[in-house]
């Protein structure tokens, strides 16, 4: 059987750092687990601009819809900025989303217990904390149609629409169950079924998938009280499964529980492909973050817990996601620390591959 096929995208800034320490831990899968992965790697964003004039040329789309996963770094930066809004490093990321399909994003809320200061809540109400929001990411308000501002009676009026199919809502729903079943086998639907129509239907099409999934717990709550219970007791929740809307806001809040930018994945997910695996791109949260590149200050953390997450829905290697995950928590609880997670009892932050250096040797040690 040939080995599974990874397209590297690094992209821009710190995206090309971390991808670095990414890479030095693909190495070491195959060379220590026997698990190959056949690694290409193209450009996107603002590195692609550069050479081609457009932020994903359509080869490297080609490439994404080949692959069994992409590995995205970060896009963008201040030389793009007066880019023209079609060729802006964005719109590389963008076209990717959109043309594969991607329509369940995948957003972790994971507190190591190391880094619990640095949470804006106590402590206790945050360690150990491991939920996973599943946002609907390609319809509803953001897409809805109509649209747009325009004058009635002399009044500016603006509008957007709140859209859903029950084919939109089965498909997230599925995604949502689907990940339930891999971990606690617990979810939270959130709506608004009291005040919008939309919500009512979200909450039967939900109800009607969860007949498929008996092992699974389903629970359903007004989006608001959720956003109360994800700072109240965030704890309670598995996996939480919303709309565009209010999975953009509450996947914020709830990644902000764990403190930094530089400690979250994510992945965006789609159909299964004819081999059985989602269309699937796995990138940090972060951005390209030009006030720090270049400067070998970058957390690669965020980067490789998406890699994680890769091995453990592109791939099916739960455990090797969790040994991986074991080996950061382990350095952490350790002292390992870059620059953004520096406490205010100081300290030398590693560089970029320094935290990658301590990580493979934890990777080892867990030999
Ligand atoms: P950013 O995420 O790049 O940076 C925000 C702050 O967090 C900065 O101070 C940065 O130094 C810090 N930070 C981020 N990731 C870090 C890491 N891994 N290690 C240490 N510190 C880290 O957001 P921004 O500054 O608003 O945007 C910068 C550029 O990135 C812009 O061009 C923006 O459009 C782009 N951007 C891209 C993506 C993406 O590719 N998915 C996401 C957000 C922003």
């Amino acid at each position: 059987m040939s080995n599974p096929s990874l397209l590297i995208l690094a992209g821009d800034g710190i995206g090309a750092e971390v991808m670095v320490e990414v890479k030095r831990i693909i190495d070491w899968y195959g060379d220590k687990r026997s698990l190959s992965f056949d690694v290409s790697e193209d450009l996107v964003g603002g590195a692609a601009y550069d050479v081609h004039g457009v932020p994903l040329h359509d080869d490297t789309m080609a490439k994404a819809q080949a692959v069994d996963a992409v590995l995205l770094g970060a896009v963008g930066g201040p030389k793009y900025d007066d880019l023209d809004f079609s060729v802006k490093p964005e719109r590389g990321l963008l076209r990717l989303r959109k043309e594969m399909d991607l329509f369940a994003n995948l957003r972790p809320a994971q507190c190591f217990d190391a880094l619990a200061d640095f949470s804006s809540l106590k402590k206790d109400v945050v360690a150990g904390l491991d939920i996973m929001i599943v946002r609907e990411l390609t319809s509803g308000v953001y897409f809805g149609e109509p649209r747009g501002i325009h004058v009635e009676d002399n009044m500016r009026v603006g509008v957007n629409t709140q859209r859903y199919t029950e084919a939109e809502i089965e498909r997230a729903a599925r995604a949502a169950f689907d990940l339930a079943m891999k971990r606690d086998k617990r979810v939270c639907s959130m709506e608004k079924a009291n005040v919008m129509e939309s919500g009512i239907l979200w909450r039967d099409v939900v109800t009607e998938v969860h007949a498929d999934y008996p092992e699974v717990t389903l629970s359903h709550m007004y989006a608001d009280n959720g956003a109360m219970q994800l700072v109240r007791a965030p704890k309670q929740f598995d996996v939480i499964l919303t709309d565009n809307l209010f999975g953009d806001i509450l996947s914020d809040c709830a990644a902000m529980l764990t403190g930094s930018l530089g400690m979250l994945p994510s992945a965006s997910l789609g159909l299964p492909m004819a081999n059985g695996r989602p269309k699937a791109m796995y990138e940090p949260v972060h951005g390209s973050a030009p006030d720090i590149a270049g400067q070998g200050k970058a957390n690669p953390i965020a980067c490789i817990l998406s890699f994680a997450m890769a091995l453990r829905y592109s791939f099916d290697e739960g455990a090797e996601a969790d040994r991986l995950e074991a080996a950061i928590e382990k350095v952490l609880s350790d002292g390992a620390r870059t620059g953004d997670l520096m406490g205010p009892e100081g300290g030398t932050p590693l560089s970029t591959s320094e935290m990658g250096d301590v990580i493979l040797a934890a990777l080892d040690a867990s030999l």
